[in-house]
């Protein structure tokens, strides 16, 4: 079974034993820049490393501001905190996400509230996040307050799911009329835009990552997004420890973070982001090429909407029944072609089963018949 779509798959990374899902690909001026970053000796929290490739992020994805920090969970720690999020607040999250999204939540000692996601973005749906608003809020002096517990909704994470841009312009909306901070997980969409705008600039603040499988990899790391010029110095001064800056005192005005990502993660971040427009081609060239082979067959692959271009981090395709989704991951693992199910969904987290949440159909349903194909660049 799926012998074709074996095919396929092996077609596009030729030449290879076992075919990871998603590979760092080192084709740049990486080795160069750690060799750089280790001569000069700074290679930990201070370094030229960080700050350029703060300038090149916000080049690249057209932001005024970007504070680099140590990993993308931490980013949205940072973001959480600096939208004001406080103990015993709520925040709303899709459940279909990387667990990160809502373990920042509950760094802040803040409640995740799981709103189910969309058919087609699998990312945040707007009609089941302004139907649980409209039934479940009040608004009161200025902020949006939870009838059934009593407490302040404070913010709402968008994350835009495997590369794909979720619907930002109606959720953003209705964080506006809800009082709600509007923050994006953008950690898999670097590269990816909606209406011509880059993902993370949308709203005050957009996180990013950095990790070893994301589309441009620091080893580790991640990064804040910023429009305003004042909360990327609180940004800063806050993933610093909250130094007073001094020659040679240390005084602290705030208990702050050290969150800064090392200069040596820097360089290496430094090489892979001057070749991100190449890697995004590649990964899109793999995308277009699963995607016309797929609208032959049974299967669906997952594609980006109108208006949206998606930097396709993770190609996925649909099946019609879990059965053959589980059976589709047993054969491709089996052969090393490494194949992966979504993220078990966070209502279905022991650590999350007690956080209120809406209905959650259509998460559970792609939950169980999507798989993400292999898709890194190709290493040759
Ligand atoms: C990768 C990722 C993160 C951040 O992960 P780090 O490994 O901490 O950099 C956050 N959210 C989502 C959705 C992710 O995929």
């Amino acid at each position: 079974m799926f012998e074709n779509v074996i095919q396929k798959i092996k077609s596009l990374y030729p030449r290879m034993e076992s075919i990871p899902l998603h590979a760092p690909v080192f084709r740049s001026n990486e080795r160069k820049y750690v060799n750089e970053c280790i001569d000069s000796t700074f290679v930990s929290s201070v370094g030229a490393f960080t700050n350029q490739v703060e300038d090149k992020l916000k080049e690249l994805c057209q932001s005024n501001h970007a504070v680099v920090i140590v990993n993308g969970t931490a980013a949205l720690h940072t973001a959480l905190l600096l939208s004001d999020v406080k103990p015993n607040d709520e925040v709303i999250c899709q459940s279909l996400t990387f667990v990160a999204t809502a373990n920042a939540i509950s760094y802040c000692m803040a409640h995740p509230i799981f709103v189910d996601s969309d058919e087609k973005t699998l990312s945040l749906c707007p009609k089941k996040l302004e139907a649980f608003l409209k039934e479940n809020t009040v608004q009161e002096n200025g902020a949006c307050k939870n009838l059934k517990t009593g407490r302040r909704i404070k913010a709402c994470i968008l994350m835009h799911t495997l590369g794909l841009p979720g619907h930002i312009e109606e959720i953003q909306k209705i964080c506006r009329t809800y009082n709600l901070e509007f923050v994006e997980d953008a950690a898999e969409s670097l590269g990816s835009y909606y209406k011509g705008k880059h993902t993370g600039t949308f709203g005050k603040i957009g996180v990013l990552s950095f990790n070893g499988n994301k589309i441009a990899t620091a080893g580790g790391g991640g990064a804040l997004l910023l429009q305003d010029e004042a909360l990327a110095k609180k940004a800063k001064h806050l993933t610093t420890t909250a130094k007073i800056p001094h020659s040679w005192e240390f005084s602290h005005d705030a208990i702050g973070f050290n969150y800064r990502m090392p200069n040596i993660n820097a360089a290496l971040l430094l090489g892979q982001l001057e070749f991100l427009s190449f890697s995004i081609k590649k990964k899109r060239d793999i995308a277009l090429s699963y995607k016309e082979y797929f609208q032959e067959t049974p299967y669906q692959f997952i594609s980006e909407l109108e208006g949206t271009i998606s930097n396709y981090w993770l190609s996925a395709i649909r099946f019609k029944t879990p059965e053959e989704k589980n059976e589709f991951l047993k054969v491709t693992n089996e052969q090393k072609i490494q194949t992966r199910p979504l993220w078990k969904p966070m209502h279905m987290l022991d650590i999350y089963k007690s956080a209120e949440r809406t209905s959650m159909e259509v998460t559970e349903r792609l939950y169980n018949t999507i798989v993400c194909l292999p898709s890194g660049v190709p290493n040759d």
